[in-house]
Parts: C-alpha cells; structure tokens; sequence
C-alpha cells in the first residue's frame, strides 16, 4: 500500500492518504497535548505504544461484531484503516466518576457511575469540543435520531466488551472516548483510536494511573505505565 500525501495533521496523528481512495494510513506521533493542546510535550515512544494498543482493542472488538475502520497495521506506528467522514461528535462513556465530570457537577471523584454515562461533545477544537445534548446535535444536523441511537447503543456495547476485556488483565476502564465516521457506503464505523490518551485506565489493585492523566497532571512515568498496559492486553485475543 503506497502511502501519498497528509491529507490532515491533528495533535496526535497525521492521516495520509492512499493509491486506494477508500483507504488512509494513520501515522502516531509522539506529540502529548492536554487542555485543547495549551499542554504540550513530546514522549519518545508514545505513539508507538498507543498504535499498539489500539491495534489490538480493535482486533479485539472486531472479533466480538464491533465494525470499525480499522484493517491492519502496517508498522509500529501505522494504521491502514477504511476512510470515513468522521461525526463530529466525541462520545465518553463513564463507569466511575473523575476528570471534567467532577469539576463540571461537583461529583465526589471515584464515585461508581451505573448504568454508564454516555456524553457528547462537539468535536471542535476552536470552541474547546463543548459539551451538548442529543436535541442540539439534532438541530445542528449533525446526525440523525437513528444514527444517534446507533452510536449510543454501540457506545455502550462497546464499554461491556473493553470492560471485562480490561478487569481481566487487572485494569480499571474508568471512563473513555470514542469516535464514528460512515464509510462511502454509509455504514456508521466506530473510528480514530483507543488507547491510555483517551481512555481513564486504573490498575484494578492500587488504583494507580495507567493512562494520559499521568501527563495531564505531572505524575511522571507516562511510559512505564503505556508499557505496563500493552504487556497486560498483548498475546492471544479473547
Ligand atoms: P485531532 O484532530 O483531535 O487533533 P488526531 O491528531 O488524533 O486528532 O488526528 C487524527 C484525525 O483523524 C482525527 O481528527 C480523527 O477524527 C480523524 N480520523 C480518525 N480515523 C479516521 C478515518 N478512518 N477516516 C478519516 N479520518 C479519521
Ligand atoms: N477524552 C479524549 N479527548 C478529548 C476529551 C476527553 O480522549 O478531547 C477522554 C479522556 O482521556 C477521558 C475521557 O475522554 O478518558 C473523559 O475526559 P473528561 O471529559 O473527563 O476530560 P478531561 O478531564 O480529560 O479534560
């Protein structure tokens, strides 16, 4: 697969194209931001360890009937995945309250959350990607009531799978965030990436931070803990 032109660089992935125009690579960086990016760092490595995660939680779902964009790694740090028009909406499913939840509601931290929370922001960096409700998106014409509902019911499939799939290797999915695009078909396709930059991941015995709210927050050893990840969800998919 020849890889052509950027076609888009964002914070933490260049996206190419491709000699095939249903088909882009997506290259990870190890660029860090946090706050919409007004916290920046680069952390050698980091791009490698998130493509290597999400490559295998896509494998993952896949194999248990979640449809995504992905298709194949091609290296380290490459994606070859399926082009879509991306939602411009950022879902976050929440099992256990933290982050912008507790800041925004005065929600006690680690407070279980159940059934799940699922959020919409919109996916605009120039705004900050705000917070909104269906009936906004509805009259913003962003999706339909049936794609909404798609996406949501996915959503929280997708929270049951990488659930057990993290508690049986030890690993607390606090809370996390996803992406979807239509295909040139107009399938939905669950998109972007799933790794410890947008996902809340708890070791399940000390509670210690395994995901990017290690940079976000100055705690240091980002690395070790990526690595510590991929170690536990690495090997045979179940
Ligand atoms: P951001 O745009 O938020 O800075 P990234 O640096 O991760 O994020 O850039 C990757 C971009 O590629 C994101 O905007 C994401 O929505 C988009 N994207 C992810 N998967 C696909 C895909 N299969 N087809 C088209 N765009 C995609
Ligand atoms: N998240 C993300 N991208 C964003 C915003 C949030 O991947 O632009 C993820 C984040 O890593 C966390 C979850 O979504 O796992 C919920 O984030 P929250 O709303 O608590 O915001 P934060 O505290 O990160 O500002």
């Amino acid at each position: 697969m020849d890889k052509k032109s950027p076609v888009y660089e964002g914070k933490a992935k260049i996206v190419y194209a491709t000699d095939d125009p249903e088909l882009f690579v997506l290259y990870f960086k190890d660029d860090a931001t946090a706050f919409n990016a007004k916290k920046k760092a680069v952390i050698e490595k980091k791009g490698e360890l998130n493509a290597k995660i999400s490559a295998r939680i896509f494998s993952y779902l896949q194999s248990h009937g979640i449809g995504s964009h992905f298709v194949k790694a091609l290296s380290d740090r490459e994606f070859l995945v399926k082009k879509v028009d991306i939602i411009p909406i950022e879902l976050v499913i929440r099992n256990i309250a933290a982050g912008s939840l507790c800041k925004r509601l005065g929600i006690e931290e680690k407070k279980a959350i159940c059934p799940p929370l699922v959020e919409y922001y919109y996916k605009r960096d120039d705004l900050d990607d705000p917070i909104f409700s269906p009936d906004h998106i509805f009259f913003m014409e962003l999706c339909d009531r049936e794609t909404l509902d798609r996406i949501r019911k996915q959503a929280l499939k997708i929270n049951d799978l990488l659930q057990s799939f993290f508690d049986e290797r030890g690993i607390t999915l606090v809370d996390f965030k996803l992406e979807f695009g239509l295909d040139s078909q107009g399938n939905v396709l669950l998109a972007d990436e799933i790794s410890p930059d947008g996902c809340r991941l708890w070791d399940k015995e000390t509670q210690n931070i395994m995901d990017k709210d290690r940079f976000r927050k100055d705690l240091g050893d980002l690395i070790p803990a990526y690595e510590e990840v991929y170690r536990r969800i690495e090997g045979d998919i179940s």
